[in-house]
């Protein structure tokens, strides 16, 4: 898929006050500093489309951007802020729930796993909590430039292993790097696929 355009929409702290749902629609999220900005302009091919990470405190946020104006890439506040308040955590889990459980146009959510380190306890209950909600999701591991395939290979093997403890099927893993713009064309068209049906 080639990018013609790529907009900024809206910002939202509310599920209620979405732009309609009526075009197909991808989540990106991760735990903070994963590389998910980086990740969603280097898709877009537009530096400073989506900020760097909103630090703790600040009031959580919903961005969509409109691709091509006929699809949506949906940047959802990240998780597992080292110092977060437990009211806060609470939080983020009601509006991601929420917006998770509630958007119908929701094709699919992509996972951002930071490809340096080993299973993380935070991606694998986000995961599984995707999965007892029945939501597709995929596997887009970051950083890959940051150390040999071999690592990242390991790692994504080590991840695969744990989700098995409790899926049948591991989902599909895209490995990325924002720098070198890795996985780029394999999750554009992973998404062409799913809009065209
Ligand atoms: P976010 O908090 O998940 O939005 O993460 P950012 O996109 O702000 O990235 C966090 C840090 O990791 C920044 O310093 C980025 O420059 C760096 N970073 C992100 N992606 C990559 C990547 O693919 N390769 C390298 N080498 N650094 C990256």
């Amino acid at each position: 898929m080639i990018i013609k355009t790529a907009d900024f929409i809206c910002s939202n702290t509310q599920v209620s006050k979405l732009p309609p749902p009526v075009k197909p629609e991808y989540a990106f999220i991760g735990r903070s500093n994963v590389g998910k900005s980086s990740l969603i302009n280097m898709l877009v091919g537009k530096k400073g489309l989506a900020k760097t990470s909103q630090t703790p405190g600040k009031t959580q946020l919903i961005n969509h951007f409109l691709i091509n104006e006929n699809w949506y890439l949906v940047d959802l506040p990240g998780y597992g802020y080292a110092r977060i308040s437990k009211s806060k955590k609470e939080d983020w889990d009601k509006f991601i729930r929420n917006y998770l459980n509630k958007r119908e146009s929701l094709q699919c959510v992509m996972v951002l796993i930071d490809s340096r380190l080993e299973p993380q306890k935070i991606d694998l209950e986000f995961c599984n909590m995707l999965g007892e909600k029945g939501l597709p999701f995929v596997l887009v591991f970051t950083k890959a430039d940051k150390q040999s395939s071999i690592k990242t290979d390991q790692n994504v093997a080590k991840f695969r292993k744990a989700l098995l403890a409790s899926f049948e099927e591991v989902p599909d893993i895209f490995i990325t790097s924002s720098e070198e713009g890795t996985g780029k064309e394999d999750i554009l068209n992973f998404v062409h696929g799913i809009n065209q049906n």
